[in-house]
């Protein structure tokens, strides 16, 4: 057997992500880009601000020695000390150079924390709806994943977390704001967890991190704000990039932040500078380190964000779509609408799998519309869909229509 079955594991679940993106290829390759309503990726669509591009001009004539060499596994200490004020003003925590470590982007940033946390069976607890890769990236370093569900209106519940705790549960993965719901967790949330952790901790000898998961800290909507986790809980451990805060995904770029109020937090901040190196990460990529380190108070266009957003909220509720109303990041988690009786006789013809919800089936019948969405199942979460509004103004005029007659169609059993 050539791919192990972990890796198969892993590529279970992100393929529905990965499968709607493909629909999108084929559909756009055979209508044309502009007539396909493409909210699948959470890729932003936003060029990164005119800053970037200017430091950018800037850096490459940096022509001093050693400006491209290997340098210290955390990253440079002068971005580290400058990523560190930034933090500690975010967090409410004064930080500095020794509690920031430079990683490739968030996903570098989890793979690194778990990599230093995790034994083989130590089980880490995520929320649903969670962000998917969250599985590949547990089982990456042994861990086993705990699923948790969410309390009401995806809200975080530490009564459901309760349940799931362990004297082998080594973390508990927090994403505020959240893909794929956009609700920011409250601080009483906050609290509520970390009063259940430190309680059960001091109960089983080992005190479980919050690994904080924040790459949308920066987009939210209305003024709202978000907590910090490490002003709620001394263990945390906040992972975080800046893919969406200035639209550079691809650039690979983020860093984890420690809190000093850890019991371990030196040693962990040692064993997280080993494991990016030994993960053949390395360190993160020096000139996008340099160019961050100039850019902390540049943002993306978040209001441009917060208007996609609004427009697409309102007219899915014009037709009858129900979701929490995003508060951040880009996108709109919405409930599969209930399959008529003669709907469910042909997706049971069709093999198609209505357990738990329509999501799959509801998103299928989206795509005769040229529209996708990606079914909750991907997140965990059967009977809901996910909807990342990074995309155009212009794609989401031209969807809401086609949303509203999908959902007149669906109910018409047509
Ligand atoms: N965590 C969440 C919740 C995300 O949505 C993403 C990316 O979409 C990541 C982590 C990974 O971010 P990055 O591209 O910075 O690795």
């Amino acid at each position: 057997m050539p791919i192990s079955r972990q890796v198969k594991n892993s590529m279970e679940h992100s393929s529905w992500i990965r499968r709607m993106f493909e629909e999108g290829v084929k559909l756009k390759a055979e209508f044309g880009a502009d007539q396909v309503f493409d909210f699948s990726l959470g890729n932003p669509d936003l060029e990164p601000p005119e800053a970037f591009r200017a430091v950018m001009r800037r850096l490459v004539e940096d022509t001093r020695a050693g400006t491209h060499g290997y340098m210290p596994n955390a990253g440079y200490a002068s971005v580290r000390e400058a990523v560190a004020r930034k933090a500690s003003a975010q967090q409410g925590l004064a930080m500095g150079a020794s509690s920031i470590v430079m990683t490739v982007g968030a996903a570098g940033g989890l793979n690194t924390a778990l990599k230093a946390i995790l034994d083989p069976g130590d089980e880490v607890i995520v929320i649903k709806p969670y962000f998917a890769e969250y599985h590949s990236f547990i089982q990456n370093h042994q861990g086993i994943v705990v699923e948790v569900e969410a309390g009401p209106g995806f809200s975080l519940s530490a009564e459901n977390v309760r349940a799931a705790l362990s004297p082998r549960t080594a973390a508990v993965i927090v994403n505020s704001p959240n893909n794929p719901t956009g609700v920011i967790y409250t601080r009483a949330e906050l609290s509520a967890l970390a009063a259940l952790l430190s309680e059960h901790g001091a109960r089983c000898g080992r005190m479980p991190y919050l690994i904080a998961d924040e790459p949308y800290r920066e987009i939210v909507y209305g003024g709202a704000e978000v907590p910090s986790a490490m002003a709620a809980y001394p263990e945390t451990i906040v992972v975080t990039s800046w893919s969406k805060t200035l639209s550079l995904p691809g650039e690979r770029i983020g860093y984890i932040a420690v809190s000093p109020r850890c019991a371990d937090a030196k040693e962990l901040f040692e064993a997280l500078a080993m494991c990016t190196r030994n993960l053949g990460y390395v360190n993160a990529p020096a000139l996008m380190q340099r160019a961050v380190a100039e850019l902390l108070d540049e943002q993306c266009d978040v209001r441009s964000y917060a208007r996609r957003g609004s427009e697409l909220a309102r007219g899915l509720r014009a037709a009858g779509y129900e979701f929490p109303d995003p508060q951040g990041a880009f996108y709109i988690f919405a409930r599969a609408p209930e399959p008529s009786t003669a709907r469910r006789a042909e997706a049971a013809a069709s093999g198609l799998d209505l357990d738990g919800g329509a999501d799959v089936a509801f998103v299928m019948h989206l795509k005769k519309y040229k529209v996708l969405g990606v079914p909750g199942r991907g997140f965990g979460t059967p009977g809901w869909f996910r909807l990342s509004y990074c995309v155009s103004e212009a794609t989401i005029r031209g969807a809401i229509p086609l949303f509203a007659k999908a959902m007149e169609d669906w109910k018409a059993g047509r």
